[in-house]
């Protein structure tokens, strides 16, 4: 109880106490109070986005002084009063002295400045981030005054994946920015453009220091903008739920995409990782409620690429295993849209192994097959005789409706009574659960229970290993 109590206190996606926005303060006036070290690495950073910087202070160090020439401050030696924030947008508190810190955010409060008292987040309006400076692109990572340290070493690992070309690359985008416009007038076809030019080849001669040629080869790419606007569809496994189990390939197409178009079965927590800007559309599908026909389906992807949308088709586990992705690239294929298939971990194996159910092992199972238990006209049409083969472990997708059905078909087979099955509920989310009995028992024995979908039903001798090898921590029941 108590372990639950603790827990709760951690979510995930608080809400933000601090919102991120750039300030332009080139030529703006912004005071300091303060003029010691912590001053100083304040006064570097205001300096660089180019503010005009006057320091109130009772004693000023030598740090301050030299650096009066280089970013131009105006220095006033003097016990601060509140007339001193005339003039002024923007004021940062870096005294050492709590009652003047405390005095300088009251009065800006009042006045309607911003402020920021260092060190200090409840005295504040705004605090600075940690930041990585590739002008012109900036990024701000901050932990909203909770951790400076942790931000910090956030930071270092932007730095390491940002290389300081991409400032370069910033730059070219600057020095074509108008001409792109005034070549491609509709903002859909410039922002596909861009996309293109910033992950291609383009980017590509940058990144080598190859300005020139980059720039040659962005003009010729206006030369013939069409062919940089043709849309793309990527068909991508999600996996079976858990986020942390999609393919960076995945994850990559998901974060460029235009359009995310996704099922009942991929997850919000896989769903907020894909481009924030991006438009999702739900095709549904829920056990017998389709929401779009899969026919409509192929029809929506051909025409949001035929825009010249870049989609991203994403469905449960991997689309090649029962999810009709071939049958959506065939009609892409029919209408000449260009693809890329990426696999995902199906069902099965995501189960399999969060439920600690070897699919295969050494003295229970050589061979494992995958089917599908959806019922048509009521009936499990399956092909029983070779299901019901010792040695083997039968995965059964869409298997809970019919599941009486299956157990008596497989013992009417030949599959022993006794043989253990279990069903997989929701695998390998926080809220999966594994319930496990013999093809005999297990029908009565959630007779009561609900089960939620998605649930997968796993066959076989290997299911005796649950109780020794499950690891992961699902619902408890
Ligand atoms: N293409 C998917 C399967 C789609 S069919 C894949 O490769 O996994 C839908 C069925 O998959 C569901 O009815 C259920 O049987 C199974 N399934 C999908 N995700 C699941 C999950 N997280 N837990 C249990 N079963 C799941």
């Amino acid at each position: 109880m108590l372990i639950i109590t603790c827990l709760n206190q951690y979510k995930l996606g608080m809400s933000m106490d601090y919102f991120p926005i750039f300030l332009n303060l080139k030529n703006q006036s912004c005071l300091v109070v303060g003029a010691g070290s912590c001053a100083a690495r304040k006064i570097e950073l205001l300096a660089r986005a180019g503010a005009h910087m006057t320091v109130v202070a009772r004693d000023i160090s030598s740090q301050i002084v030299a650096m009066q020439d280089t970013h131009q401050l105006t220095i006033h030696q003097k016990t601060f009063e509140s007339s001193d924030l005339q003039g002024f947008k923007l004021v940062i508190s870096a005294t050492n002295d709590e009652q003047t810190n405390q005095l300088v955010s009251e009065l800006c409060k009042k006045r309607g400045l911003l402020v920021n008292v260092v060190d200090n987040p409840p005295l504040c309006d705004f605090i600075f981030p940690a930041i990585v400076d590739r002008a012109p692109i900036t990024i701000a990572v901050s932990s909203g005054g909770v951790s400076p340290v942790l931000a910090r070493l956030l930071r270092a690992k932007i730095e390491t994946m940002i290389s300081p070309t991409y400032g370069m690359l910033g730059q070219l985008a600057e020095n074509f920015r108008e001409k792109v416009k005034q070549t491609l007038q509709q903002p859909a076809n410039r922002r596909i453009f861009w996309e293109n030019i910033l992950q291609g080849r383009v980017a590509e001669l940058v990144f080598s220091g190859q300005m020139e040629a980059a720039e040659n080869a962005l003009e010729q790419a206006l030369s013939e903008p069409e062919r940089s606007l043709v849309g793309e569809v990527y068909l991508i496994g999600a996996g079976p739920g858990a986020a942390d189990l999609l393919t960076f390939r995945a994850l990559r197409l998901m974060q460029q995409a235009d359009v995310v178009v996704y099922d009942r079965l991929v997850s919000s927590e896989i769903l907020d990782l894909a481009r924030r800007d991006s438009e999702k559309i739900y095709v549904g599908k829920e056990r017998s409620l389709h929401t779009l026909p899969q026919p409509q389906i192929n029809d929506l992807l051909v025409m949001l690429a035929s825009q010249g949308k870049r989609v991203a088709r994403l469905k449960g586990g991997d689309p090649f295993i029962f999810g009709r992705g071939g049958e959506e690239i065939e009609t892409l294929i029919d209408n000449n849209i260009p693809f890329q298939v990426v696999p995902g971990i199906t069902a099965a194996t995501g189960c399999a192994s969060y439920a600690g159910i070897p699919l295969t092992h050494r003295d229970y199972a050589q061979s494992c097959i995958f089917v599908t238990g959806h019922l048509k006209d009521h009936c499990v049409n399956l092909n029983w005789t070779q299901l019901a083969v010792p040695n083997q472990t039968v995965v059964i997708y869409m298997g809970m409706v019919g599941l009486k059905q299956i157990c008596q078909s497989l013992i009417t087979h030949g599959s022993s009574p006794d043989l253990p099955i279990a069903i997989i509920e929701q695998g390998t989310t926080k809220q999966q659960r594994v319930l496990s009995g013999t093809l005999q028992t297990l029908p009565d024995q959630i007779k009561d229970e609900t089960i939620k979908p998605p649930s997968l039903l796993i066959i076989g001798n290997v299911v005796t290993l649950h109780k020794k090898l499950q690891w992961f921590e699902g619902r408890k029941i």
